[in-house]
């Protein structure tokens, strides 16, 4: 496929199944004007669906709090890690957004009050007849002895990008060559699935130019991980995995993966059955997750820590008129990707504008895309489209849709990946915040 033939058709099938049961709704959306949407979060899914919000219904009074005033992207900030990208490209303001009508207000909410349907905020409360949050993860500090939010000062977990990751970029640059560089990944589930094995790769391409004496150990509290022979065929290819000069080693919980402590002062990370210490040159500790602090204030998770929603439509199901969406709901079995994240909110302002226009909401398609860059010139993807099963309550994947790149994909393959990887990045940063 071609890319421009590719990229038109993830763009189209993200926005078609989505807006498919509002083909025409704004002809009678008298019925809505003026309703209030509030937005909780102006990162992936909070942006998208305000902005979808205001497109499928511009009579609609549509409103996002966002604690920053600007937006770091996760995605590709693996490529700041290796020098191969700076800081400024992942970075967005939101001077679009409010370009649709939206009123964008930069203020951290306390609460979303579900009775009185009001978000609470110190720039005000506002008032809403429904409520769209999409908070992303926070992390469970407690998870890992050593580990806390004022460890991870010294110690990036850089799984929200930003500051985190010019530290860990700024500790890779410092690292003597024939250091250890250690990786901790967490357990199921958590945000971007392949993100902790791609970091790797981005480390490993950086520290085979500058420093190739030196190693990349992951700490794995899972048995297997995502795109797994993809990844290791990859490390193969490019890093000498599975030789004694191997560049990566990836450590299963069976085989010694699970942390159990960590000294941050030290830069020391103990693992394994007998808890053997592993001194880092850089250590990066990426924490076990659960949904953003704001759903759990409100009310929104359950006891796994995430948000429990009606798959249709990403309603809570606890408190009716609030909807989650993104890393924070419960959206088995799509993963908690940034693409995942958009084709949730257009499904969920689809839903939203039926529900307050009278109109039954269609059953919903959704789709994910999830591009890594192993290194240079080579990009694995994962690509699904999924429809929801109701009576299994599941978004189930479609057979025989997607897919992923082939074992044997050739190297002009590989390289154009990566310009896949490339395009996706500018398609959605533009779909989001422009
Ligand atoms: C290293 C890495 C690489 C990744 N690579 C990819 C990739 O290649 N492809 C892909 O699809 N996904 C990727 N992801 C995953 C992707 O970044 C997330 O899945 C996506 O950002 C989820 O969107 P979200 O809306 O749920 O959360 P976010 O995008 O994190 O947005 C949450 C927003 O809510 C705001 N917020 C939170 N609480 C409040 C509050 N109380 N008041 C006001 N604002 C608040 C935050 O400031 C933030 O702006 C990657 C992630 C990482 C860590």
């Amino acid at each position: 496929m071609s890319k421009m033939n590719r990229r038109n058709f993830l763009k189209f099938s993200a926005s078609a199944t989505a807006s498919a049961g509002l083909i025409g709704a704004p002809h009678i959306a008298n019925a809505s004007a003026g309703k209030k949407v509030v937005v909780v979060g102006g990162g992936v899914g909070g942006a998208t669906a305000a902005k979808y919000l205001k497109i499928m219904d511009p009579s609609l009074d549509v409103t996002l709090i966002e604690q920053d005033k600007f937006y770091y992207t996760c995605f590709l900030s693996n490529e700041i890690l290796s020098g191969n990208r700076e800081l400024d490209s992942i970075k967005f303001g939101y001077d679009g957004v409010g370009k649709h009508g939206i009123k964008v207000v930069n203020a951290r909410a306390t609460a979303i009050d579900g009775e009185k349907k009001q978000v609470v905020t110190a720039a005000g409360n506002f008032a809403f007849d429904r409520a769209v949050v999409s908070p992303g993860v926070s992390f469970l500090w407690d998870a890992i002895p050593g580990y806390d939010e004022a460890a991870s000062k010294k110690v990036p977990h850089a799984w929200k990008a930003g500051a985190q990751t010019v530290m860990m970029r700024q500790q890779l640059k410092d690292m003597k060559d024939g250091g250890t560089v250690v990786i901790a990944a967490p357990p199921n589930p958590f945000r971007c699935p392949p993100g902790p094995y791609e970091r790797a790769c981005q480390i490993a391409d950086y520290l085979k130019r500058e420093k190739p004496k030196s190693k990349i150990i992951i700490l794995d509290s899972k048995p297997k991980f995502s795109k797994q022979g993809l990844f290791t065929q990859g490390w193969k290819d490019l890093y000498g995995y599975g030789t004694d000069n191997s560049m990566i080693e990836w450590r299963a919980v069976s085989n010694g993966g699970k942390v159990s402590r960590v000294d941050a002062d030290k830069r020391s990370v103990f693992a394994g059955e007998f808890e053997d210490e592993i001194k880092a040159g850089v250590l990066n500790i990426i924490p076990p997750q659960k949904a953003g602090s704001i759903a759990k204030a409100s009310g929104l998770t359950d006891d796994t820590g995430w948000c429990p929603v009606n798959k249709k439509t990403f309603e809570s199901t606890l408190v009716p008129g609030v909807h989650v969406v993104g890393d924070a709901s419960i959206a088995t079995k799509m993963p908690k990707s940034a693409y995942a994240a958009s084709s949730q909110a257009k499904v969920c302002a689809a839903a939203i504008v039926a529900s307050l226009q009278g109109k039954e909401m269609v059953t919903p398609s959704y789709v994910n895309t999830c591009y890594s860059i192993v290194g240079k010139d080579y990009g694995i993807s994962v690509a699904a489209v999924y429809r929801l099963n109701e009576e299994k309550d599941i978004i189930a994947g479609v057979k025989g849709a997607g897919g992923l790149t082939p074992v044997d994909a050739s190297a002009e393959h590989r390289k154009r990946e990566v310009q896949y990887a490339y395009s996706w990045f500018e398609n959605i940063t533009q779909d989001i915040f422009n």
